[in-house]
């Protein structure tokens, strides 16, 4: 054993700010020069699906430098990533509900300072046309984001994402979203109350960087420049029962190492005060927006970026890992076997996008530049030739069983059993009433391959369920 349990300096209580940049600094320094022993005990570890230490976490992370510490850290993740995850992508898509903020960070369109900015919220009619149109297309997961602002109060946030749910454009069980997340500022305990009851899934907040220094030099104005108020935003929303809930770093902003440390942190601490970790991660890099030249940045290459990917895939093995349209394509298609578990796709950041068929960009009107503009088909039918298999499911949500990725894990077989069977039938409803001829052939093809990997009896009753899909039945789960 080449590590030690750890304590941290800071005691994990909830609500307490629990960040310490020097604890993470030593750390990083105190295993600066890790040897292929202590890279191959860390990686074990992982792949028998124990979360990381900081400790372990910082091994791998000063493992960057050498090549053939790189190669073991990616074939891992890649590896952790097939056997365990299944080779199957959960599609989602964002919808934006309004742009008005208070705050001033330097990097985003949306700043109070970017007058260019051009400033709307959705109307109730707006929103539902906004839905009905994601639903046509075959979205079932949405995420709703929202600026800061004192018109988007918890009363506000519960009532849109309660219009989301009540929007069916056609019949019960078929188009419908059946899973709304958020990413909205944070709010006090009894706000996150309010929010729960409209049945949100997960929460998301970004702490954009855990470098405090950092932190303050991006923040200019506005609640958000409050870093301990977003930091404990999370204890807030498990007080109020939300145990979904969404951690993130905007890449670019501070020394992406350190970061990455600070979300294993922020992970240890979720655990030590409410025994539950973080349902996804997000590592969204910063893109140009209206008005955001001449920042101080941090460079990401695309290299470090996929190997913070990597070693986050193996640090919390149970944790989903999002990567969002801001990534080109191909690197996009690329980065999805180190460990991406969800994505979205067919994107449209302008407020009002997904109705206004106007396909030109506006930037002044989105908060920065996507550089994945594939339609929702588009996407399916490239990881249809990756052998991926796009994934509608929201079976756990649905059945009350939250904190799905808990459930994958601390269920011996979940995955195999349930996830990629509904992932499938998902998948196999979403070519049959949704996609084109083309993509529906080739996406039968990709569902008959995957069907030889179930024992019997369950290859049994997918067909049969598959049959029913064929024959226009919906909405069959495992
Ligand atoms: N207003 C809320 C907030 O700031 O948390 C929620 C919505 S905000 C629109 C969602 C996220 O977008 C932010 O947390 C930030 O990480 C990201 N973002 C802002 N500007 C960006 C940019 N120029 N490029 C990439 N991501 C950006
Ligand atoms: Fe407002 Fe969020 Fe953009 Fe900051 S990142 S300016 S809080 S919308």
């Amino acid at each position: 054993m080449l590590f030690t349990p750890q304590k941290y300096k800071i005691k994990d209580q909830p609500e307490v700010p629990f960040i310490d940049k020097q604890e993470i600094l030593d750390l990083l320094e105190e295993f600066s020069n890790p040897t292929t022993e202590q890279v191959e005990e860390v990686i074990n570890q992982s792949l028998s699906l124990n979360r990381l230490s900081m400790q372990q976490v910082a091994v791998l992370l000063n493992s960057c430098t050498d090549y053939n510490h790189r190669k073991l850290i990616t074939n891992a993740a890649k590896n952790l990533k097939k056997e365990v995850y299944g080779e199957r992508i959960v599609i989602f898509a964002p919808l934006y509900v309004g742009n008005y903020c208070i705050n001033n960070c330097s990097y985003c369109g949306f700043k109070i300072s970017n007058k260019q900015a051009v400033r709307k919220s959705l109307s109730d009619v707006e929103l539902q046309q906004e839905v009905s149109e994601l639903e046509k297309e075959g979205q079932k997961r949405l995420i709703l984001v929202y600026g800061e602002h004192p018109k988007y109060s918890p009363e506000y946030i519960a009532h849109t994402v309660k219009l989301v749910y009540n929007q069916h454009s056609k019949s019960e069980g078929s188009d419908r979203i059946n899973r709304v997340n958020i990413n909205a500022a944070p709010l006090d305990t009894d706000g996150f109350r309010v929010v729960k009851e409209s049945g949100i899934g997960t929460y998301q907040i970004f702490q954009e960087t855990y470098d405090t220094e950092v932190y303050e030099r991006f923040h200019l104005s506005g609640q958000k420049r409050d870093f301990n108020y977003r930091l404990t935003a999370m204890d807030r929303a498990m007080e109020a029962g939300i145990d979904d809930v969404g951690l993130g770093v905007l890449f670019g902003l501070g020394e992406w190492k350190f970061d990455v440390m600070a979300l294993i942190r922020h992970t240890n601490h979720l655990e030590a005060c409410y025994n539950v970790g973080p349902h996804t991660i997000s590592f969204p890099r910063i893109k140009q927006a209206s008005n955001n030249k001449n920042l101080e940045l941090q460079n990401v290459s695309d290299d470090d970026f996929k190997m913070l990917i990597a070693i986050l895939r193996l640090a919390v093995p149970y944790t989903g890992l999002i990567l969002t349209a801001r990534e080109p394509i191909a690197l996009r298609n690329k980065l999805i076997e180190f460990g991406i578990s969800q994505i979205d796709a067919g994107t449209k950041l302008e407020i009002g996008g997904y109705s206004d068929k106007n396909e030109e960009q506006d930037i002044d009107k989105e908060q920065f530049e996507l550089g994945d503009n594939r339609t929702l088909e588009q996407t399916i039918s490239e990881l249809i030739e990756q052998g991926q298999i796009p994934s509608f499911c929201t079976a756990c949500y649905r059945k009350g069983r939250t904190g799905e990725h808990f459930m994958e894990f601390s269920t011996k077989g979940f995955i195999k059993r349930f996830c990629t069977p509904n992932a499938l039938l998902t998948f196999a409803e979403y070519i049959e009433r949704y996609a084109t001829q083309e993509t529906k052939e080739r996406g039968w093809l990709l569902i008959e391959s995957k069907l030889n990997a179930f024992d019997e009896k369950l290859r049994d009753d997918m067909v049969s369920k598959l049959n029913s899909i064929r024959d226009g039945q919906s909405d069959l789960l495992l």
